[in-house]
């Protein structure tokens, strides 16, 4: 029954809505009970308000008939995190407040705008922070290590434009500005590439700082953790490398699906992680995909990872597109008139990061022949861009000659049935449409009868994998290749 209801509230809810509430909420499952444990209370209240009749409903409507199925709503235990605290992991150095979950939202909105109003009396930092981190600041460490720290002082707020795809995010990092250590902790921000998760992390860093210009404020790279810490073993620093990390008021980590496989860089990190929670030090960590899905990272990361806040950025729509290339041109003191805006727009799809190399190659082209921007000078300065989309299939394609060619129904693509027999062909068109077309995970998804990205992603590494196993499939792929290129 919980597997039907999920299964329906995905469809139902908006992607980022689901990723964000829904899929934290843990689940056990005891005879007619059905428990759901938020990994905190501000999730709790949120589902409770806005998801939790609606679920009700949909578990009670998919119970076999005559079977009465409760649900209830609770808060997921986190006891484990008190009593793993090692001696270490108390700062000796700082009075701050141990943390504290987030405050008690009756309406969720007021918390995203309550800001500098429900911030506690303590000051944070806390005075005499040991060092400031800046853009171009240099850090000397004890034992040697040597930490550049790499705020990028234009990823601001200000600097960022808000859409549906990214509302959430964004009003939950300027929450964390505005309350560090003391609402979400961590704040963890997942998507794909491109999409502003680097941005807004350096964003909360950089108000911070604004706040505070002694907050120690630390962003690096997983991978620049990760050799950080080999580093610190070789040379025998592995003390300094803890206190180093402990010692910060706010530790930003990047992409930290470089963790996977790690496991020392884990342990290291785990520990690091409990002490800043217990510190009440803010952490924000962006990953390129849910933390549940990530291969080779510890079950007690992932979990640990969810109680904070988990919020997707999702590909901006056509609308965002469009103003975030008028602010960037605004930003570059180019003059971009706004049918040339849609018309980039609505040939550069896939994330913000190209957009961006786009436009900025239209702004090239435009001084160097000292022309105006407009259509026309766009399309010859991105001419292979366009002919090369000209050339592409599309998905309505790629769904008729994968139907015909295994004799399903293009319906059966969309539909929710899985036996093999039209599964397997759904994931082949799914694969051909990420390699062949230059849609987004989401956008195919959406493509195939509304499903999630991750489901799409499952897709291409099956199809992937098999295609290196499975002899038939090998030769399918290659001749739909064929079909839908000649
Ligand atoms: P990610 O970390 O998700 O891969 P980045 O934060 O590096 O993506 O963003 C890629 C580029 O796009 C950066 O230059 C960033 O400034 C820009 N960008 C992304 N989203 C936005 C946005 N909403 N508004 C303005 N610029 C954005
Ligand atoms: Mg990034």
């Amino acid at each position: 029954t919980w597997q039907k209801c999920i299964a329906h509230l995905q469809d139902e809810l908006p992607s980022q809505q689901f990723n964000t509430w829904i899929r934290p909420l843990r689940v056990e499952l005891a005879g007619d009970l059905i428990h759901l444990c938020a990994p905190n209370r501000f999730v709790r209240d949120w589902v409770s308000d806005r998801f939790y009749s609606r679920i009700v409903e949909l578990v009670t409507e998919l119970s076999p008939p005559g079977k009465k199925v409760q649900v209830e709503l609770g808060i997921a235990e986190r006891q484990a995190s008190r009593s793993s605290a090692s001696p270490l992991a108390t700062n000796p150095s700082t009075s701050r407040q141990p943390f504290q979950s987030s405050p008690i939202a009756k309406d969720p909105e007021q918390v995203f705008s309550r800001g500098q109003v429900a911030a506690p009396s303590v000051s944070y930092p806390p005075q005499g922070a040991p060092q400031i981190i800046t853009g171009q600041r240099q850090v000397e460490v004890e034992g040697g290590i040597r930490h550049q720290s790499s705020l990028m002082e234009s990823y601001t707020f200000d600097t960022f434009v808000e859409g549906k795809s990214n509302q959430l995010a964004r009003a939950a990092a300027s929450q964390v500005a505005s309350n560090p250590g003391r609402g979400y902790n961590p704040l963890f921000l997942y998507g794909g590439v491109g999409l502003g998760k680097t941005h807004l992390m350096h964003a909360v860093g950089n108000a911070l700082i604004q706040q505070n210009p002694n907050a120690k404020v630390v962003y690096l790279h997983s991978e620049r953790f990760v050799a950080d810490m080999v580093k610190a073993l070789q040379l025998n620093a592995i003390n300094e490398f803890k206190r180093y990390y402990r010692s910060v008021d706010a530790l930003l980590i990047d992409d930290i699906q470089f963790f996977s496989g790690k496991d020392r860089s884990q342990e290291e990190f785990f520990h690091t992680f409990n002490a800043l929670l217990e510190g009440g030090q803010q952490m924000i960590l962006t990953c390129d995909r849910y933390p549940k899905e990530i291969k080779g990272l510890e079950e007690r990361l992932k979990s640990r990872f969810g109680w904070g806040l988990t919020v997707a950025v999702e590909p901006p729509e056509l609308e965002t597109r469009v103003a975030i290339l008028l602010k960037k041109a605004e930003q570059e003191k180019a003059t971009l008139p706004s049918d040339a805006a849609f018309f980039i727009a609505q040939r550069v799809r896939s994330n913000v990061r190209e957009l961006e190399g786009v436009l900025k190659r239209v702004i090239a082209s435009s001084r160097f022949m000292a022309r105006p921007i407009d259509i026309p000078l766009i399309k010859e300065s991105l001419k292979d861009l366009l002919a090369l989309q000209d050339k592409q299939v599309s998905l309505d394609n790629i769904q008729r000659t994968v139907a015909e060619y295994y004799k399903i129904k293009i319906a059966d693509l969309m539909s929710k049935r899985r036996s093999r027999s039209v599964a397997r062909p759904r994931q082949v068109a799914m694969a051909l449409s990420k390699e062949l077309t230059n849609h987004s995970l989401p956008e195919i998804g959406e493509g195939f009868g509304g499903r999630d990205h991750t489901t799409v992603l499952h897709a291409c590494r099956k199809i992937k994998e098999l295609r290196e196993s499975d002899g038939d499939i090998r030769e399918d792929y290659q001749n739909l290749i064929r079909l839908l290129t000649s």
